[in-house]
């Protein structure tokens, strides 16, 4: 049994071992009332940590959500709130963007948290995540723009999403990071391959795991995936569902992953927290490891 809550590295935040991802929550198309719900429902499994960016949902997403907290301010207290930046895109919200672009300079990381706090309606963010590497990061600069918002109350941890091990090290080796927010399923194995885990581990890290369930693929219809057979095989045997074995598999890894949900249904969050009570036999945890590889790993 995995602890409900989790400290992402020595002198990280302690965040819900399951964190709910709010890329998608535009989609969803939930009202007022919906919303609150759903971040309510989420409390009361256990799940406090919600995932945003500035950008998600054409940059509408964090207003959603920050209505929310207007509409039930209570709620507050009881979550902890993530949100990245670094990525600008076209957009009819952005008209000075003429190009879809990295900007990790500080006047932008500055901007852009200020606005998000605005947006989620608070006055400090738990972290702040860079969202994906930029050719032209600097990265004294994003340390000194790191510190400016912790100066000021405005950011209480930092981290990175999609850096290399090499690039993870520069940045941390100017200001701590308590995590690395990466693609990892048995759809993408890269991170367990290049070294991003063992960095990770190395310096007592947790990553924070994006599309735990390869956005949905590993559910699209396909009778001759190895892989699906296996998953529902092993599902059978452990009585879970799919989707509890691979949150399962991937909590299993000793670098102490958080996976990410993707779903705005409750049913899909709570298969999430079960995981934390499914521990996988090793070789059945090497089965899934064998399918997702398409060959024999040992
Ligand atoms: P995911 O859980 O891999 O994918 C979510 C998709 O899978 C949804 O379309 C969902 O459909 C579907 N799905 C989930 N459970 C299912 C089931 N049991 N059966 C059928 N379909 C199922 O996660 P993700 O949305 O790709 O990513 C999760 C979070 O990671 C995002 O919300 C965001 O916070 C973060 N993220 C970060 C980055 C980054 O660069 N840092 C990139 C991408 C995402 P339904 O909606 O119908 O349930």
């Amino acid at each position: 049994m995995l602890s409900p809550r989790l400290s992402l590295s020595r002198h990280g935040p302690s965040f819900s071992r399951i964190v709910a991802g709010m890329w998608r929550l535009a989609d969803w198309n939930l009202s007022l009332a919906e919303r609150i719900r759903l971040i309510e429902q989420c409390i009361e499994l256990g799940v406090t940590t919600f995932d945003h960016a500035d950008i998600y949902g054409d940059y509408q997403c964090q207003q959603l959500f920050g209505a929310a907290l207007q509409q039930a301010p209570a709620l507050k207290q009881q979550i902890q709130l993530v949100s990245k930046c670094g990525i600008k895109l076209t957009s009819s919200h952005r008209l000075e963007h003429r190009i879809k672009h990295y900007d990790t300079s500080a006047a932008h990381i500055l901007a852009s948290t200020e606005r998000t706090l605005a947006e989620l309606q608070v006055e400090t963010l738990d972290l702040l995540l860079i969202h994906r590497p930029d050719p032209l990061m600097d990265y004294d600069e994003m340390a000194r723009a790191f510190e400016t918002l912790r100066a000021a109350g405005k950011v209480r941890h930092f981290g990175v999403s999609n850096f290399t091990p090499l690039q993870f090290e520069a940045l941390n080796s100017r200001i701590e990071l308590v995590t690395n927010q990466v693609e990892f399923s048995p759809l993408q194995l890269s991170a367990l391959q290049d070294g991003q885990f063992d960095t990770l581990q190395r310096h007592g890290v947790a990553p924070m795991i994006w599309s735990a369930l390869g956005g949905g693929l590993l559910f699209r219809h396909n009778d001759t995936s190895p892989l699906q057979a296996v998953l529902a095989q092993l599902a059978a045997q452990y009585g879970s569902s799919v989707a509890s074995l691979v949150y399962a598999w991937i909590m299993q890894l000793p670098c102490r992953p958080l996976p990410l949900t993707g779903s705005g249904r409750i049913e899909v969050i709570r298969d999430a927290v079960a995981a934390c009570s499914l521990s996988l036999e090793r070789q059945d945890w090497y089965r899934i490891l064998q399918a997702a590889c398409g060959h024999e790993v040992a």
